[in-house]
């Protein structure tokens, strides 16, 4: 068996390394490039969302390196996920691809059946074989998602961004390559260090809340790098989606870590109070948190047509009213051009920079007996 999945984000590191733990050939989804949508929006219909795309572009390239088995997500509710691996799989066999799929359906937090679905993944493994590839991969999940943050806080910070980010992908592939817990932890441990190192700049420094859709907010290609875009214009970025956090209230009943998610969920309900499937409710519960805490603006990502994000978008203008926080909502297709994206993220980016000098001023102007 050779196995692929689609690419989001850096998860093709720990399912990877989960996969290769089961004792599988792994052909695993090349970056995504131009070539990448080219073909997935040649081969999917029209009117089907950004993700579904691309993630036809993963398998193509994928079935034509060898590749005879797709491991995919199965999903249900209200939107049009429920059924992307099918449509996926017909496609595909369309085109005359021959291959099985697996579709690992969500276990609706029992954690029994997602461990039985991956067991039956693997081929010849003991259970012993199974827990050690799983604990290998979340390990590996972590150290990559403590990267990310690591570039998220520091990237807004640092004087030479190139640095920074080469640093960091460097990192990432360090981790990728390990083979073992003190390979990976000696990856994380001298990346921090070189991160750390980097001189900062004393610009003014914004907080930015990212909230939307999980595949728009886990992957660069489908967002157009937009947390390495406001990095380089000075603002931190700090999602309301880490892949971590999702299995740990997804899949995992909330059992591994401490979870936000009942909060968020209870912040939305003035606003949302029902799920609307995907991210919708929690993408207006973030907003108001990020809000609560203090965040200078929140950033709605999502594919254009994403029925979750569009609803959560018609509440998003009362709680920018009600906290007093600037929220812009950007719609992502494959005829989306960087020039236009990066010149709202700029424009955003400076208002909220005039806002943060007017306050400062007016604090000033206090402390001073000017009012
Ligand atoms: S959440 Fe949005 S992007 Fe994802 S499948 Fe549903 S409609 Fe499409």
């Amino acid at each position: 068996m050779k196995i692929t999945f689609p690419r989001m984000g850096n998860t093709h590191i720990p399912i990877k390394a989960l996969l290769q733990g089961l004792k599988l050939e792994v052909i695993p989804p090349l970056p995504i490039s131009k070539k990448t949508m080219e073909l997935g929006v040649k081969y999917s219909p029209e009117y089907a969302c950004l993700p579904l795309k691309i993630n036809m572009g993963n398998f193509i390239e994928t079935l034509d390196q060898g590749a005879d088995t797709i491991l995919m997500a199965g999903g249900w509710g209200p939107c049009r996920f429920g059924y992307y691996a099918q449509v996926e799989r017909d496609i595909l066999k369309d085109l005359g691809y021959q291959f099985d799929i697996v579709i690992l359906e969500a276990p609706d937090s029992r954690l029994s059946e997602l461990f039985k679905q991956i067991k039956k993944l693997g081929k010849n493994v003991s259970l012993f074989e199974v827990c050690k590839a799983i604990k290998f991969a979340w390990y590996k999940l972590n150290t990559v998602e403590q990267l990310e943050k690591k570039l998220e806080y520091i990237l807004a910070r640092v004087a030479d961004k190139n640095a920074a980010e080469k640093v960091y992908n460097n990192g990432l592939d360090a981790i990728d390559k390990a083979g073992c817990y003190e390979e990976v932890a000696f990856a994380l441990r001298s990346t921090l260090n070189k991160m750390e190192k980097l001189p900062h700049h004393n610009r003014i420094l914004l907080k930015i809340g990212l909230v939307g859709e999980i595949y728009t907010i886990l992957e660069p290609a489908a967002n157009y790098n937009i947390v390495n875009y406001l990095g380089r214009l000075d603002g931190e970025v700090i999602r309301s989606i880490y892949t971590t956090d999702w299995i740990n209230d997804h899949l995992l009943g909330g059992k591994i870590k401490k979870s936000n998610h009942q909060h968020i969920i209870n912040c939305a309900k003035p606003y949302l109070n029902y799920w609307v499937g995907g991210h919708g409710q929690e993408s207006v519960g973030s907003t108001v948190d990020f809000a609560q805490r203090n965040y200078h603006g929140v950033i709605q990502i999502g594919p254009m047509t994403c029925m979750p994000e569009i609803v959560a978008q018609s509440v998003l203008g009362k709680v920018s009213d009600e906290y007093g926080i600037p929220c812009m909502t950007m719609y992502f297709d494959e005829h989306a051009g960087t020039g236009g994206i990066y010149t709202r993220l700029e424009a955003f980016m400076d208002m909220l920079q005039r806002r943060v000098m007017e306050h400062n001023k007016h604090k000033f102007d206090l402390v001073a007996g000017r009012n």
